[in-house]
């Protein structure tokens, strides 16, 4: 773990997407959103399951072998009165999945349940309960900050199954949008690796540097822009390794790794408290003691800072 290199040990995070990135296994159907025969026959269809999604959160419950899973019903045990129905797609074996998001999540359904946020559940969900919460919960963020058009200001209506808001006034049709954000381990010719720590951000909690793509912007770009502009370093070669949704409230973040022209660092005060050039030696060092955090298992910024140093990391949720 000494490498110096300038190459250094890659741990293949390809075999590893970060959580919330990976196939669920369910088709989102688009084609049926619009066809309002086809989804009421889908919500009435005996094989049809349905879960609630109320200001991020769902209930989940864990399993007597370990797992924790979403509390989904047939739709004829839904509680009624939902604010929106979403369909969300079909698994391999015709089962139908819709989210109803409601004001507030349905109390005891079932004592085991409990209520949880992506954060807290997203990597202990499999892929099908993962892909379909963070669909539905994008969705809730979406739907509860654009009830009013940007063309016109009037109040817009929900159309395709959740996936559309329309004017009534002007005609626009509005999509859920989605703010494209990277996240970038930055190395350098030592191969140590720049993480900083946040001014809103605990002692001791370092990870890669990110931040949102602006206008008229490359991702390419951005990852320089950021760097340059939250640690006074300069990078030159940029490369895309995987990306993850991130629905707080609506971003993506697209997950790359940098190599660095300049060692100095200059952090900016504002967004970044500290910056720090790790050796693996180093980090790993300062893990034990206790002196460095190891990332949220969840996020991909501990995916890229696995991908530096060459082996899974110890697990913080
Ligand atoms: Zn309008």
């Amino acid at each position: 773990m000494s490498d110096t290199s300038g190459t250094g040990p890659t741990f293949d995070t390809t075999a590893f997407p970060p959580p919330l990135a990976r196939p669920s296994g369910v088709d989102r159907a688009a084609e049926h959103r619009l066809d309002e025969a086809w989804l009421a026959a889908a919500w009435s269809h005996p094989k049809t399951q349905v879960f609630v999604v109320s200001g991020g959160q769902v209930l989940v419950e864990d399993t007597p072998d370990g797992r924790t899973e979403l509390v989904m019903m047939p739709s004829f045990e839904a509680p009624e009165s939902e604010v929106h129905r979403y369909f969300l797609g079909v698994d391999d074996e015709g089962v139908r999945y819709f989210a109803l998001q409601k004001d507030s999540l349905p109390g005891r359904l079932d004592e085991a349940a409990r209520p949880a946020g992506l954060r807290e559940v997203g990597a202990l969900l499999s892929d099908r309960d993962a892909g379909l919460m963070v669909h539905a919960v994008a969705l809730e963020n979406w739907q509860r900050m654009h009830r009013f058009c940007s063309r016109c200001g009037e109040r817009t209506v929900v159309a395709a199954a959740g996936h559309i808001r329309r004017c009534p006034a002007c005609g626009a049709e509005h999509y859920p949008r989605t703010d494209p954000a990277v996240i970038m381990l930055v190395t350098d010719e030592e191969d140590r690796a720049l993480l900083g720590r946040q001014v809103h951000w605990p002692e001791g909690r370092f990870s890669t540097l990110a931040g949102f793509v602006e206008p008229g912007e490359s991702l390419e770009q951005a990852v320089v822009r950021e760097v340059a502009e939250e640690a006074g370093v300069t990078v030159g070669e940029v490369s895309y390794v995987s990306s993850q949704p991130w629905p707080f409230p609506s971003s993506l973040m697209l997950g790359f790794m940098a190599r660095a022209t300049s060692a100095e660092i200059t952090v900016d005060g504002e967004e970044l408290h500290e910056a720090r050039w790790f050796s693996r030696e180093e980090y790993r060092k300062a893990m034990e003691t206790g002196e460095v955090l190891p990332p949220y298992g969840i996020s991909i910024a501990a995916r890229l800072i696995e991908r530096w140093y060459g082996m899974p990391l110890p697990a913080r949720r």
